[in-house]
């Protein structure tokens, strides 16, 4: 069985180039990384986690 994934919702960055997205307080180092998609994704810390939407499936 595998381990669960830890969620952690993704900021939206508007930049000159692609847009990217900033996770802020990363469950295995608690700093800030940026990617550049949602979705499941590898931190540079190592850490692995889902990035999602900060609003979406909320009431
Ligand atoms: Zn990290």
């Amino acid at each position: 069985m595998r381990p669960p994934v830890p969620e952690v919702t993704g900021q939206p960055l508007t930049t000159a180039g692609q847009p990217q997205i900033l996770v802020t307080g990363c469950p295995g180092c608690g700093c800030t990384h940026r990617h550049l998609a949602f979705g499941e994704r590898r931190a540079p810390c190592g850490c692995k986690y889902i990035v999602t939407t900060p609003r979406e499936d909320q009431p």
